[in-house]
């Protein structure tokens, strides 16, 4: 077992840390706050003050850890112990949740994006969908399931986010059912983002657009309105 400890850098932080993002999650009863893959980065924007508050702007400042997560990175598994920070202001505690998670998902959001995109752009069946992944058929099977139900919804977000991106930006084709004109709309958004922002890691992008919730039975919190 290792302890993830990422160090790729990327424009995400454009995501999460200049802009609210909507109502937040809660993890145990505290907020969940999306932040960047690298966590020593994190720690250095939380103690210099730069992180601000999804639910009011404020100032986040340190505020111990969450436990210890184990998650899976395919046959690999990584620990991962999230930060916790209070706001200045409002007082609240938030978990900040790295965007290779997703909440209450066990495998990384990069296992999982492939693994519907596997599915349903190159057409594996489910059982190689989850041998790739490497779990089990009722693990892989929740992912479809949950992803089918929230196709739609996911479409529309990351479409949105598309043209707030790039006003430019043509309608999106569609591709010819619910779950892969999410996952067209998922792509056009994020090349969208590289071309504004700079390259990030597809998966971090959803996971943080997201604010770890793509697979969460409660609406994206994607960034409103500039
Ligand atoms: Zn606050």
């Amino acid at each position: 077992m290792t302890v993830l400890k990422p160090t790729r850098k990327g424009p995400l932080a454009f995501l999460f840390a200049g802009e609210r993002a909507g109502p937040s999650n809660s993890v145990r009863g505290a907020p969940l706050q999306m932040v960047g893959p690298d966590q020593d980065a994190v720690e250095a924007d939380l103690l210099a003050g730069r992180l601000v508050c999804g639910s009011c702007g404020g100032e986040l400042r340190p505020w111990g850890h969450a436990r210890w997560r184990r998650l899976r990175d395919r046959t690999r598994l990584v620990r991962l112990r999230p930060r916790r920070a209070r706001c200045a202001s409002c007082q609240l505690t938030h978990v900040l949740l790295p965007v290779f998670a997703l909440l209450r998902r066990r495998d990384l959001a990069e296992v999982i994006g492939e693994a519907l995109r596997s599915r349903h752009l190159e057409g594996l069946s489910r059982r190689e969908m989850a041998e790739r992944a490497g779990v089990v058929a009722d693990t892989a099977r929740g992912w479809l399931r949950r992803f089918d139900e929230r196709a739609e919804a996911i479409r529309a977000d990351f479409a949105a986010l598309a043209h707030r991106y790039d006003p430019q930006l043509p309608p999106i084709e569609p591709r010819g059912s619910p779950c892969a004109d999410a996952l067209e709309a998922i792509g056009v958004a994020a090349a969208a983002a590289v071309r504004l922002l700079g390259p990030a890691p597809l998966w971090d992008f959803v996971a943080g657009a997201s604010g770890g919730r793509l697979l969460s039975n409660t609406s994206c919190p994607l960034p409103g309105p500039a």
